[in-house]
């Protein structure tokens, strides 16, 4: 029986044997309490059977709990030195496989062949933005994304229109998943404490867009030039986003939108009315 790495002295020892010093330049913060690992594992319902893609097992202390279930694991790492590591605190797991590479920049799709896959990680927080709009953009497989991710960020993308964190993340996260915060995480529950608290997030890929939309493409550049600059009214962030000027107005009034509201005041379903009359328009 192997020790659980989730602890904080097996952890330390572990980084001990192999001589290995945290990055925090590559997010280094590991987990050293189980019940944290349990509880991801079991928002992802994880079971036999399941495919599973990890995003930076670290030293494999995630990892091992997600083995455990008997699921298949492909395990994508991006620092060089944590590889005989994993080698090692996951010896004996056949079920795992282990990918040198950067996130952002590998072809997913020829790592995992499986026609459905979970995501679970816990995030580098640096990049958590990037990966989970990776993920969401390519449609790839995937079935449900559980991450750990830094708690502002979580509430980010479970945000609903009016508040301060509505943005572009909650709209994209929306559009394509249906996000739940499962549990939040204190500083503690890792080593090196991070500065903030941190959250589990659940989002459930949808089947569909719960909006339809004629051009994905549009309704995104109508979301992100409405983000970019809160202060604006919606017809002048929408005018000083690089759309056509003229036509603003135009479509503002097609899609029955008062340009004095606010980007953060919309919901997607007006996002989607203004991305589809913007088409028309063209
Ligand atoms: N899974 C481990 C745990 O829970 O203790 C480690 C999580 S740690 C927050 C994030 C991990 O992501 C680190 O091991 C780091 O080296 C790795 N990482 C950072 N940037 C990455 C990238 N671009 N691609 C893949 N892994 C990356």
């Amino acid at each position: 029986i192997k020790p659980c790495i989730a602890q904080k002295d097996v952890t330390l020892h572990i980084l001990k044997t192999f001589g290995i010093h945290m990055s925090k330049k590559l997010g280094q913060n590991f987990l050293i309490d189980g019940h944290v690992v349990d509880g991801i594992v079991a928002a992802a319902q994880v079971a036999a059977g399941d495919a599973v893609l990890e995003i930076g097992p670290g030293i494999g202390t995630l990892t091992q709990g997600l083995a455990e279930t008997g699921a298949e694991v492909t395990a994508v790492e991006l620092d060089r030195r944590l590889l005989d590591v994993l080698n090692r605190t996951l010896e004996g797991y056949n079920n795992v496989k282990i990918v040198h590479g950067d996130i952002l920049k590998i072809d997913i799709s020829r790592e995992i062949s499986r026609k459905k896959y979970k995501v679970v990680a816990n995030l580098p927080y640096y990049i958590t933005t990037p990966i989970i709009m990776k993920l969401l953009e390519e449609k790839l497989p995937v079935e449900v994304l559980v991450t750990m991710v830094q708690k502002e960020v979580a509430e980010r993308m479970v945000a609903r229109p009016g508040g301060k964190d509505y943005g572009a993340l909650s709209v994209a996260v929306q559009y394509y998943t249906e996000p739940e915060i499962m549990f939040i995480v204190p500083p503690k529950a890792f080593i090196p404490s991070p500065a903030v608290e941190s959250a589990v997030i659940r989002c459930t890929v949808r089947p569909e867009p719960p909006v339809k939309v004629d051009s994905e493409k549009m309704f995104f550049r109508v979301v992100k030039a409405a983000f970019a600059q809160r202060r604006k009214t919606l017809a002048n962030a929408l005018k000083a986003g690089g759309l056509d000027k003229e036509a603003v107005d135009k479509v503002l009034a097609a899609a029955g939108i008062d340009g004095g509201r606010r980007g953060e005041q919309l919901s997607l379903a007006e996002f989607a009315s203004i991305a589809n009359a913007w088409v028309k328009h063209i």
